[in-house]
Formats: C-alpha cells, sequence, structure tokens
C-alpha cells in the first residue's frame, strides 16, 4: 500500500512511519521540518520503501496514494504558540490540501485532532459527544480553534464529497524522540532531572493529565485507519490513568535518583485543569486500549534521554 505521513519527522509521525514499514508499506513522509527533525527519520533512508519530501502543506501537493495520515501540526505549546497565523494555516490549510487529495485519489484520510478541542473540559472524563469549552481568542486558541476548525472541514468533506475519514482525539503522548526542547512537562521533566536542573512546575501541580506511551498510541492509530468503513469517528486514543503534574514530577525524580529541587513558576494562561479520555468507544470499536503503564514507559523515555544528553 502507497501511504503519505504529513509531520513524518515529528515525534508520532516518525513512529507511526516505523511501523508502517515494518509492516511491507511504501511510505512518503511530509514534512516542512518546523518542529519535526531529520534525525527522526535518518534510520529509514535506507529503506527502498521510504520517500522523504520537503513540503509544507499548507501549499497543494499532487501524489497517488492509498492512504493519508494527517498528522503535521506544531502540536507542544511553546511550539504552536511561537508562530500562532501559522498554527492556525497549517490547522486549516492544511487539511483542506489533504481532503481534496484524499478525494482525489479515493483514499482514507486519518486526520490527527487532539483533546485541546475539549478546551478546559467542563465534564470528566471526556468523552467524544462532549463540544468543549475552548477560549476562542486566548494563546491557546490558534491551535485549539484550528484543530475545531479542521474536524468541521473533515466532516463536511465527508457528507458533501464522500470523503472517507478517520478521525482521532490525540491525548498527551510522551516516549523516545520527544524533543528535548519542545517544553512539554514529560521532556521537560525528565531531562531536568537528569541535568540537575530545577524541576519546573507550573501553578500548584494539582492540574491533571493523562499520559499515553507511543508504541499504544501508534497501534491504536493504525486500527483506527483499518477500521470498519462504516466508522469515521471522532475517536479518543490516549490512556485513561490521570496523574497531577506533581505526581509526575515526584515519579520522574524517583525514576532518576535525581537531586534536582522542585520550583513552581506561574500557570499558563488558559491551561486546562483536568484531563483524561473516556475510551469506551475506541475498546468496543477498535478492540484497543493501551497497555504500558506510566512508570514502565517513563524508564523507556529516561533511556532514551540518558542516551542523548550524554
Ligand atoms: N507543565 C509544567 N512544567 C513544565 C511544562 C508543563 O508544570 O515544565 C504543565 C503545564 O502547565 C500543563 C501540563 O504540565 O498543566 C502539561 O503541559 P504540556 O505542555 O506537556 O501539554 P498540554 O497538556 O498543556 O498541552
Amino acid at each position: 500500500m502507497r501511504i503519505l505521513v504529513t509531520g513524518g519527522a515529528g515525534f508520532i509521525g516518525s513512529h507511526l512511519i516505523e511501523k508502517l514499514l515494518s509492516m511491507d508499506n511504501h511510505v512518503i513522509c511530509l514534512d516542512n521540518l518546523y518542529t519535526g527533525s531529520k534525525e527522526n527519520i535518518k534510520k529509514f533512508n535506507e529503506n527502498k520503501n521510504f520517500e522523504f519530501i520537503l513540503h509544507d502543506i499548507i501549499n497543494s501537493i499532487d501524489l497517488k496514494v492509498d492512504q493519508i495520515y494527517n498528522m503535521a501540526c506544531p502540536a507542544s505549546p511553546v511550539h504552536y504558540q511561537r508562530d500562532p497565523v501559522q498554527t492556525m494555516k497549517t490547522s486549516v490549510y492544511g487539511i483542506l490540501n489533504m481532503v481534496e487529495l484524499a478525494v482525489k485519489n479515493k483514499a482514507t484520510l486519518l486526520h490527527a485532532s487532539t483533546s485541546e478541542v475539549y478546551g478546559d473540559p467542563e465534564i470528566h472524563p471526556q468523552t467524544e459527544t462532549y463540544k468543549g469549552s475552548v477560549n476562542p481568542i486566548g494563546p491557546r486558541a490558534c491551535y485549539d480553534e484550528g484543530k475545531r476548525a479542521a474536524e468541521t472541514i473533515c466532516f463536511d468533506y465527508y457528507r458533501q464529497h464522500g470523503l472517507k475519514l478517520k478521525l482521532i482525539r490525540i491525548f498527551n503522548t510522551y516516549g523516545p524522540r520527544m524533543d528535548k526542547n519542545d517544553g512539554r512537562v514529560v521532556s521537560n521533566f525528565i531531562v531536568q532531572a537528569l541535568t540537575g536542573s530545577d524541576i519546573t512546575i507550573y501553578g500548584d501541580g494539582s492540574q491533571t493529565r493523562s499520559f499515553c506511551y507511543i508504541d499504544d498510541l501508534v497501534n491504536g492509530i493504525i486500527s483506527m485507519m483499518n477500521s470498519d468503513d462504516s466508522f469515521s469517528g471522532p475517536v479518543n486514543l490516549g490512556n485513561p490513568g490521570e496523574f497531577t503534574i506533581k505526581e509526575l514530577a515526584e515519579k520522574v525524580i524517583k525514576l532518576t535518583n535525581s537531586k534536582s529541587k522542585v520550583i513552581y513558576k506561574n500557570l499558563p494562561a488558559d491551561d486546562p485543569v483536568r484531563r483524561r479520555p473516556d475510551i469506551n468507544l475506541a475498546q468496543s470499536q477498535l478492540k484497543w486500549r493501551p497497555q504500558v503503564l506510566l512508570n514502565e514507559g517513563l524508564e523507556k523515555t529516561i533511556e532514551y534521554f540518558q542516551g542523548i544528553l550524554n
């Protein structure tokens, strides 16, 4: 099968490509390398089934493909807020180009949406039917509203042009190959712990997140792409194990035997108070649930960062 992965040089994209190549597919990776890196895809260059095209999905492209995974977009708050107009364009112009390409090829399009569409949620855990609570003019809006608009475009093409659609909402994911300068909580805490720097908790650390290990997520993504045609989603993909940020800091310090001390900084604007996926839909439709416990996944991620920091 000929498969296009946009954002393939990013953290999630590169893990997805690795798995798709191991399943004997031909994979075309598109990336503008804004947050992705060539380092992430270096090991695929020898593989004759792998192609890399330096391209920004804001611009249209014509390719022959059977499946499209649209993973391209800066996803960490630090990165997506650096150039918010570009983030919005990547979501909106990017998905317009990808739905057009999918319809033209009669290809199935899997679009990576996000738990951020729920904003600072008023219901807990978040089910797919919850419509969200997003500040449309805040600093996170370029990403949250961009992703919400992209979902709208996906479903309009599905209804109006017969797009073969698979929509997933990804919750916090971590693992090897996260960018150490991503600003995300897992990478920040591990790098800080390993380098003996202060561990920076934003706010009082009582806010919660649910962390999914990358291998679990990739299995869920591929199951969704290959699920029954009648199921378009949206479907939550994430690990329902919920932890406070303070608990995460304690775990990282313990697992790394770090002498780092915890310091408290201001909570960023619109930072969601709680987040946890309801994954009943994924369990029933995809027979998928995450297998990797947080401690186990953190150990593997710490090992990765030990390797790149030395
Ligand atoms: N956070 C923190 N210290 C850091 C980075 C993040 O306390 O060094 C907090 C952040 O305020 C948020 C949570 O950890 O409450 C998760 O942040 P992240 O940027 O990883 O992703 P988000 O879920 O907010 O998109």
